[in-house]
């Protein structure tokens, strides 16, 4: 529907994703041209910020462990805590601990990395629907169902590298792609800026990249994060508490970790944390975190509890080595999406938001010299290298990557990369995508199985009270989307699902999909892929970790997907 007549909004700086680094972009941006327009004669004019993003409201699609580190909020906002910002606690107690199959050894001491003292356990989605009213009271558009379908480029033309605006999804599209009664075009949003802070694989991010060929040295890793949230009994949480694991029920070749977090209200969060770039195909997230909670000591924590939320999303691990230039005409990448985030410290909120803020700072000076040219805004990369953040990237800059031969020696590598500021034993590491670590069955000599086997055979046996079936969980996520709709999940060639996948790798999508969104079903007596779009809770490990590649998830009709709530 490339044809029809398209609203058309301008604007002069548009962040896409209104998650922490948008938001505190925005909100920067701002600030910085309310006080010079206060102070200078040479004022700027009235100054269009929007925010666009796909969720059903701000909020609604943020996931996070999270136990922040609050710098860049006191910069942004000196009397955060004052103007009544929803932290859970200071950081109370803390407790690293390797697990075995039935015990658990705490380490002696906490490691320096893992070290939470002044940071702050957080729920993401309760901070960013807190900060959503104060950043839309600065005269800053907040744009909720607005999902970008595409970037837009100089002369709407795929061969420019200028990028002047973005597409927004269509709303009331049928399953057969044509129109229904309650069709609305979307709009073409165009701005002097665009600001792309889609978190971890963003689909416009993606493309742009691959577009202008932006990557980074490594390509990205990623790791994939479930978690719930528990409602226990009175006084069992303490808030503020925090504990991570190592070890079970993670096998040994594959990288991760668990959770625990207190919170108020007596709500705990627990999560396992499982590395996209294992061997096994049959490798299963959702899985694996339910023997986690199964795990004695976890198990105690949650008796006599209730299993109140669900969510999933990944985590862009490879850090410095694996950004992309994140400037260049008309844009500028932050975020999860430009790789700003400290995979050793567990912490990517306090990144996010000081690139958005490195960001606003740039586009300030950009919107004063009136040119958003690449040479213009290549000033974000000397202020990223200037800042506290891009110390941090460069000391932890192999920590994943340490752990390609697996967990021993990747805490060994890693533990000589801390006096080396990174080093460690090698220099970088170069690593391939997280897809290509995964090993074909007869590689494994495993058995592919027939269509649906894993959910009787293999599956545990979910009681309904400390475990639960994916479908269960889903529920939970609060996660919705008119079925009436294309299906956002684009398989590019469903014959090599049937043809080569079933018998090279099994069909992973079924295990490592943690919503239960892939099935292989028997059907006119052969095997058809079933995509279940309405599950998705867009965490986007089916993009990252199909071995063929051919899974390209797009943004669905705006206001779908999960509706997170203390997540
Ligand atoms: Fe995540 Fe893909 Fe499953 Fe959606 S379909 S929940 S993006 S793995």
């Amino acid at each position: 529907m490339s044809d029809i007549n398209r609203d058309s909004l301008e604007v002069d700086v548009l962040f896409v994703g209104a998650g922490p680094a948008s938001l505190a972009g925005a909100l920067r941006l701002r600030q910085l041209i309310n006080t010079h327009n206060e102070k200078s004669d040479n004022k700027l004019g009235e100054i269009q910020i929007a925010v666009i993003e796909k969720g059903r409201e701000v909020g609604s699609h943020m996931i996070s462990g999270a136990v922040m580190d609050p710098r860049p909020m006191q910069e942004l906002m000196p009397d955060w805590i004052e103007r009544g910002a929803p932290v859970e606690s200071l950081v109370t107690e803390e407790d690293v601990s390797y697990l075995f199959k039935n015990r658990k050894i705490k380490f002696p001491i906490i490691p320096p990395p893992l070290k939470n003292h002044g940071k702050y356990v957080v729920s993401l989605n309760k901070l960013m629907r807190w900060l959503a009213p104060l950043v839309e009271a600065e005269d800053i558009m907040l744009l909720p169902e607005f999902p970008g379908t595409s970037l837009l480029y100089e002369g709407l033309s795929d061969e420019s590298d200028k990028v002047i605006g973005v597409r927004t999804g269509d709303k009331g599209v049928g399953k057969d792609g044509e129109p229904k009664p309650n069709f609305e075009p979307g709009a073409d949003i165009f701005a002097k800026v665009t600001v792309l802070g889609e978190g971890a694989r963003g689909s416009l991010t993606k493309k742009h990249i691959e577009k202008l060929g932006l990557e980074g040295t490594n390509p990205q890793v990623y790791a994939v994060g479930v978690k719930e949230i528990w409602e226990l009994p009175k006084g069992r949480v303490t808030p503020g508490f925090v504990m991570h694991t190592l070890g079970h029920p993670l096998p040994d070749d594959v990288f991760g970790g668990g959770f625990v977090y207190g919170m108020q209200n007596d709500l705990l969060d627990v999560g396992l944390v499982v590395g996209l770039d294992y061997h096994d195909p049959y490798t299963d997230p959702h899985r694996l975190f339910n023997e986690f909670k199964q795990h004695p000591v976890i198990a105690a924590m949650l008796e006599g509890g209730k299993m109140l939320h669900y969510g999933a999303k990944t985590i862009p691990e490879g850090g410095l080595l694996s950004q992309p230039k994140y400037y260049g005409n008309g844009f500028l990448i932050i975020g999860d999406s430009a790789s700003f985030l400290n995979s050793q410290k567990l912490k990517g909120i306090h990144m996010a938001m000081k690139s958005g803020m490195l960001a606003a700072e740039t586009i300030f000076e950009a919107l004063l010299a009136e040119r958003f040219d690449e040479a213009q805004l290549k000033s974000f990369k000397t202020k990223v290298e200037a800042s506290y953040i891009q110390k941090e990237l460069h000391e932890v800059r192999n920590f994943h990557q340490a752990f390609r031969n697996g967990r021993m020696l990747g805490l060994l590598e890693s533990g000589f990369q801390v006096p080396t500021k990174g080093f460690g034993l090698f220099g970088n590491i170069h690593v391939e995508a997280g897809h290509e670590n995964m090993q074909k069955l007869h590689v494994l000599q495993r058995l592919p199985k027939k269509a649906g086997e894993f959910l009787q055979a293999e599956a545990p046996k979910y009681d309904n009270q400390l475990t639960f079936e994916k479908t269960t969980d889903v529920y939970r996520s609060g996660t919705e989307h008119d079925e009436d709709q294309p299906s956002h999940l684009k398989v590019l060639d469903t014959n090599i699902c049937v043809e080569r996948c079933t018998h090279e790798y099994g069909n992973p999508c079924q295990y490592f999909c943690p919503a239960a969104v892939y099935e292989v079903v028997e059907s006119n007596g052969g095997r058809q892929p079933k995509i279940n779009f309405s599950n998705c809770v867009h965490c986007k490990t089916c993009d990252i970790m199909d071995p063929y590649q051919i899974i390209d998830w797009v943004t669905p009709e705006g206001g779908g997907g999960p509706n997170y709530i203390n997540l």
